[in-house]
This record gives C-alpha cells, sequence and structure tokens, in this order.
C-alpha cells in the first residue's frame, strides 16, 4: 500500500494565496470533503507553543488556520480550534500568533485544552498516559504542524506536533519518565499519534524554522504546503523536503527501526513538485544532540557528557524571568543571584528549556565528541 502525499507550493501568507494553494494541496487527496462531513466536529490542531509573532514563525502561521478553517466550514462541519502552549494560555498564546483573530473572524471555536481524560488506547512506552478530553470527543482531527527543526527530537512536523494535546505540565511528566532515552519518547510520539489517528494533516512549511529550533530558531523560506492522512508519511516527505538524514530525526528514526509504514520515501505516493526542487539550499538543522547509538552502555554512561548536547544559557539575553526553571522536568535549573545554573549531571537534555525560554537564550552546547562526530558528517 502507497501512502499519499500531496505537496505544493504558495509565494507566501496573502489570505488568497494560501486559500489557492489549499484548494490545490488537497485536491489529489479529494478535498475536504473526503475528510469532513456535515455536522462533524472537526477539531484543527496548530502547533501553538508559545506566545510569539508569525513571523517568528514559532506557531502554525493564522492565515493556513483560517484557509483549513473555511474549508471546514464548506463542507457543513463544526471547526474547533485547540491546542495546550508550552506557557501561557491557549487564549493569551492564540492572541499573539494571530489565531485568536482567525476564530473571531470565521466563527470558529477556541478550545482551550484544560481537561485531561485517560487515552482509551494500549501505550506500551508508558503505563499511564492522560490527554485532552477535546481531542477523544472530536469526530474528526486535522493536524497542522508547522515545519520546524527541534533541538531534542531533530526536528517537529506532523508526528511531534500531536503531542499538543498532552495537557499543560504533563507534558514535562512525560519527559521525566522518558529521562535521557530519546527513542522512548519517539516511541511514546509515533504510540500516540497512531492511535490519534488524525484524519488529515496539512503542513505550514511556507516558512519554515530552522537552527535553534522550536522556539528560538530562525524562520526561513521554504514556499511549501504539505498534506497526507498519515502523520508518519508526511513526515518522511518534509524530512526529505528539507534534506535532514532520517536517522537524525528520532521519530523518523525509531519508525523506521520498529517498521513503521509511510516512513520509507518507498511508501509514498507523492503527488505536486519533486521535493528536491523545493529543498532550501543550505538548510541548518538542530545541533546534533547526541551520538550514543552503538555504544555499550557502561561507556555512554561514563562518556555521557563528551557524547551529547547539554544546555547553555547565555547571560547577556536572560532575563532570569524564571520559565526555563519552573518547566524543567528534574529541576536541574536554579536562579543564583543573576546567574542561571543548569546542573548538568542531573539534567535529561530534554531542552524543554530551549523550547519555552521567551529570548531564545538557551542553545545546545555540544560534548567534544560529539562536536567531533558533528564536523565528520558535515565534511
Ligand atoms: S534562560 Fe530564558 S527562560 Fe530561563 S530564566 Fe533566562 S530568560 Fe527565562
Ligand atoms: S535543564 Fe533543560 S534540558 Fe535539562 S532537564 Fe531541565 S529542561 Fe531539560
Amino acid at each position: 500500500m502507497k501512502y499519499p502525499v500531496s505537496i505544493t507550493t504558495a509565494s507566501g501568507y496573502g489570505e488568497n494565496t494560501v486559500a489557492g494553494a489549499l484548494r490545490e494541496l488537497l485536491a489529489p487527496l479529494g478535498g475536504m470533503d473526503s475528510f469532513v462531513r456535515p455536522g462533524q466536529r472537526v477539531l484543527i490542531k496548530p502547533n501553538m507553543l508559545s506566545a510569539k509573532g508569525p513571523e517568528k514563525a514559532v506557531t502554525t502561521h493564522p492565515e493556513v488556520v483560517r484557509g483549513v478553517v473555511r474549508l471546514v466550514q464548506e463542507c457543513g462541519g463544526v471547526p474547533l480550534v485547540g491546542d495546550s502552549p508550552g506557557v501561557g494560555s491557549t487564549f493569551f498564546v492564540a492572541e499573539k500568533c494571530g489565531i485568536l483573530d482567525v476564530v473571531r473572524g470565521t466563527g470558529a471555536i477556541l478550545v482551550p485544552f484544560d481537561e485531561a481524560v485517560p487515552f482509551p488506547h494500549e501505550i506500551q512506552t508508558f503505563r499511564r498516559l492522560e490527554v485532552a478530553r477535546e481531542a477523544l470527543e472530536a469526530d474528526v482531527i486535522i493536524n497542522l504542524p508547522k515545519l520546524k527543526t527541534h533541538q531534542m527530537m531533530g526536528a517537529t512536523c506532523a508526528v511531534k506536533n500531536l503531542f499538543g494535546v498532552v495537557v499543560g505540565l504533563r507534558k514535562a511528566n512525560l519527559h521525566l519518565q522518558a529521562g535521557d532515552d530519546k527513542a522512548r519518547f519517539a516511541r511514546l510520539l509515533l504510540e500516540l499519534a497512531r492511535h490519534l489517528a488524525p484524519a488529515l494533516t496539512v503542513v505550514d512549511g511556507i516558512t519554515a524554522m530552522e537552527g535553534n529550533g522550536p522556539g528560538s530558531g530562525t524562520p526561513v523560506s521554504v514556499g511549501a504546503l504539505l498534506a497526507g492522512s498519515d502523520p508518519v508519511a508526511v513526515d518522511t516527505a518534509a524530512w526529505a523536503l528539507l534534506g535532514l538524514r532520517a536517522d537524525s530525526v528520532w521519530t523518523q528514526r525509531v519508525a523506521r527501526q520498529e517498521g513503521f509504514s509511510g516512513s520509507s520515501l518507498a511508501d509514498l505516493e507523492l503527488f505536486g513538485p519533486t521535493l528536491e526542487s523545493l529543498r532550501p539550499p543550505s538548510f541548518r538543522p538542530a545541533r546534533e544532540g547526541d551520538m550514543g547509538f552503538g555504544i555499550p552502555p557502561f561507556l555512554r554512561h561514563g562518556l555521557r557528557k563528551s557524547l551529547s548536547a547539554l544546555p547553555s544559557a547565555d547571560m547577556e539575553k536572560c532575563l532570569l524571568c524564571g520559565i526555563c526553571q519552573r518547566h524543567c522536568p528534574v529541576n536541574a535549573i536554579s536562579i543564583r543571584g543573576n546567574h542561571l545554573h543548569i546542573d548538568e549531571a542531573t539534567c535529561i537534555g530534554c531542552f524543554c528549556c530551549q523550547e519555552l525560554c521567551p529570548e531564545g537564550a538557551i542553545t545546545a552546547r555540544q560534548g567534544f565528541l560529539l562536536r567531533l562526530y558533528d564536523r565528520w558528517l558535515a565534511r
């Protein structure tokens, strides 16, 4: 079986440009009415990580949300727009990133993910998982990720965006349980995506993010929208479009190791321009964060500092706001006088601090052997 993934170009975020591009994008998949029937409650799940303007490329652009909301309404569906941001209330973040205006202007309904209920599917990676009630009660889920680098996972798109259905600080708790086992965390994301089974994913890759993502990277113009029903397949196309090595993105690496269908380009039926034709000339990935694979656990433990990347705060940028401290799942961060201290022995490398820092003050500092490995990869 082949997994259809449609790709189209869009020159910018003008309302008509995006609306036209979305129609073109969905045409090979049968149009929005293949996914939404009259009267259905449709949960649209953009990336609303934090309260940044759309030009920062941290959140799904409001025009992409508007275009999808309108298509759902044309099909007679009831659009609900929801997420659980990393920092701040859903209303506050939606207002800052422009999505609240779209919700008000279109008559969609903003649904903050406040109430967590047990996930009714068997998850092998963790004994207990709770997700937003809205995600389980919607008739249809439409996943609207932003295409970005991600320091912990390598990159984030369709599969990782669905982690937003985990409400509030429960996310930190799952990081805590996974510890520094990135493969286990990636497996959780894959299991979650498989069971949530969004009917459709539409990727906002018109402006993507490179470098220090997902919260503080650099916007980069890619000019692409991607869509498909299978989140793993959509991600496979997205990483190939950006020219990322499949093993540099943890969800992709684990999906391939565990035989997830849609994790290889050979599994896909692609519509639209070729992936190579849309590849940005010099896309800057997240910093290589780990070279622990293939290294025996006893050596890995002893050489951890040298083999992995750990967070480092730039005190020129840090305002000592304490957000990173409050969200660190293992309490590795403390503020001492006017200095931010990160206890490297306690840190599990989840990079929640880097993801949520509003000042972009936290970056990944690679250990010595990892730096050498990274140079070898780039040679
Ligand atoms: S590193 Fe960022 S989040 Fe942490 S205290 Fe400084 S400004 Fe706040
Ligand atoms: S210091 Fe940062 S990377 Fe380390 S565990 Fe805390 S939040 Fe995660």
